[in-house]
């Protein structure tokens, strides 16, 4: 690779306009690999990147971009067409994205995996700032586990969320948020007993109701009723968003904003009584962390028009939206209500057992997130839902996984007995959950991952090799 040091001197000033003028190295590096430099090359050229990447570091905004507007012919256009497509708009200073898993789930599947990783890569490819929200405002559907799990997850799998936050801890926001929407006569409170829409299910026809009509104040005081204890109870009252009643889809007319509902919830208990609904806690974060851009799944496509009438009303510039079509596993279990039915009648041994496409299992097999980034860029943003069986999504994932761990696997020699020279015991367990002993002439370090001939890749944790695939 001829010209190095001027390629990287252009990626490096090109990554720190994007990052409020501090450049990673890390990003410069993988911006060569796009160019053709050779994993086995970074050693050679380590140091020299490193120095260059100081130097940028050290001049102000206004050189790095007269330096930068100098070498941009050295950054190549091939690079930005092998990944995703360009977003539409983008800040010099980068983008402000979000993903937003369910607290209903309490751990990290596939179906995230694919989602989320759209937006980790737009924010590593534009800088800027990756939120991870946990969506649980919805007390019956939180479950506890997703609090700790979700963030550990999305670190090893993303690495780049710059903060993430449970919607729950921030319920005096949405409450300020609901009465702005109150007094500015945005929103109403309906307390007749058309309440069939009362939860986050909308029906498919409603007729507005007089409710609407209330004035500002009588609404007013009909929220601080919700609030109170003494007031309304559960199922009398819905605060609503007063659209226009001539909309062609009635599903989205006077949509609820928040309901009363006194379940316990994991997190905050009995503190609050009235919940806000998902489209509430949605604009108004969006709205408060200036989102720039956002991927959504296309089954939001309905709900993304019911935030943008919040938006429209409160005169907020609306951030890109681009809808990702849907992945239809027609073989994998990924719903938590069905995998722990499954557990309770034996089918899987538990939340570890190898066959559950999770995150955690993921990473114990050797799976590198790089291999799922392969795929969300193969993919690109489509919004065309796809069906797909379990063994030709992971043919694909499997093919990109190999090449990242080819190279930093072990390669060691086995026997199925114990031998003299073979004493090192440990059990590979496979895909299908079975077991087998296997025998090493050397130790086995944890966390790493071997190549055994005829079988395949997996990676040993504790006295365990996970198998991940051949
Ligand atoms: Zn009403």
């Amino acid at each position: 690779m001829k010209d190095i040091e001027t390629k990287s001197r252009a990626y490096a000033l090109k990554n720190a306009l994007a990052h409020d003028g501090k450049c990673q190295q890390g990003a410069v590096i993988s911006a060569l690999f796009h160019e053709g430099l050779e994993k086995s090359e970074i050693p050679k050229y380590a140091k020299k990147i490193s120095e260059i990447v100081n130097e940028v570091n050290k001049l102000s905004l206004e050189k790095q971009q007269k330096e930068f507007d100098k070498l941009e012919s050295e950054v190549s256009e091939r690079q930005e067409r092998e990944g995703l497509p360009e977003l539409d708009d983008v800040p010099k200073t980068g983008v402000i994205m979000r993903f937003s898993p369910s607290s209903s789930a309490s751990a990290f599947h596939i179906g995230h995996i694919l989602t989320g990783m759209p937006t980790s890569l737009y924010v590593k490819k534009y800088g800027g700032k990756f939120y991870m929200r946990i969506e649980d405002t919805n007390p019956e559907k939180t479950v506890a586990e997703c609090y700790e799990s979700f963030p550990k997850e999305a670190e090893w799998i993303f690495g780049n969320v710059t903060e993430w936050y449970a919607q729950s801890d921030r319920m005096e926001k949405y409450y300020k948020f609901i009465e702005e929407l109150v007094l500015k006569g945005l929103s109403f409170v309906c307390t007749c007993k058309k309440q069939e829409d009362e939860e986050s299910e909308f029906p498919k026809t409603r007729e507005p109701c007089d409710c609407r009509n209330n004035s500002i104040k009588e609404n007013n005081e009909k929220w601080k009723k919700m609030i109170d204890k003494k007031g309304f109870k559960e199922g009398e009252a819905v605060l609503r968003f007063k659209t226009s009643t001539d909309l062609a889809n009635p599903a989205l007319i006077d949509f609820p904003l928040a309901r009363i509902n006194l379940t316990k919830h994991p997190r905050q208990g009995n503190k609050y009584r009235v919940w806000p609904l998902m489209n509430l806690c949605v604009t108004y974060d969006d709205i408060e962390q200036k989102c720039t851009h956002i991927i959504r799944g296309k089954e939001h496509a309905d709900n993304a028009k019911r935030q943008e009438m919040i938006f429209e009303a409160l005169k907020v510039k609306l951030p890109h939206t681009y809808f990702l079509g849907r992945y239809k596993f027609k073989d994998l279990e990924i719903s938590k209500t069905k995998i722990t039915e499954r557990i309770k009648k034996g089918e899987f041994s538990g939340w570890d057992d190898i066959r559950l496409p999770l995150a955690r299992n993921f990473k114990r097999r050797g799976y590198q997130p790089e291999a799922f980034a392969k795929m969300a860029e193969l993919r690109g943003l489509s919004d065309v839902d796809k069906v797909i069986a379990k063994d030709d999504l992971f043919a694909v994932i499997n093919g990109f996984n190999r090449e990242i761990i080819k190279p930093i696997a072990i390669t060691i020699e086995f026997s199925d007995k114990k031998l003299k020279e073979n004493k090192n015991e440990y059990t590979l367990l496979m895909d299908n959950a079975t077991t087998k002993k296997i025998f090493t002439k050397e130790k086995l370090q944890d966390e790493k991952i071997y190549f055994l001939h005829r079988i395949g890749f997996a990676k040993l944790n504790g006295k365990i090799l996970w198998f991940a695939h051949d």
